[in-house]
């Protein structure tokens, strides 16, 4: 079963790709942990 995953910064449906690697990032840990989606990445690393 495939967990679904939101980015928190825009709401978007986070993929995965075969490997169930994200396309994109978690930030920080445990329950504080946030997930951004490759595009949001991409401006976090700006
Ligand atoms: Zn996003």
């Amino acid at each position: 079963m495939v967990k679904k995953l939101k980015c928190d910064a825009c709401g978007r449906e986070v993929e995965t790709t075969f490997l169930g690697k994200i396309k994109g990032t978690y930030v920080g840990k445990g329950k504080n942990r946030k997930i951004y989606c490759s595009m949001c990445q991409k401006k976090l690393n700006k």
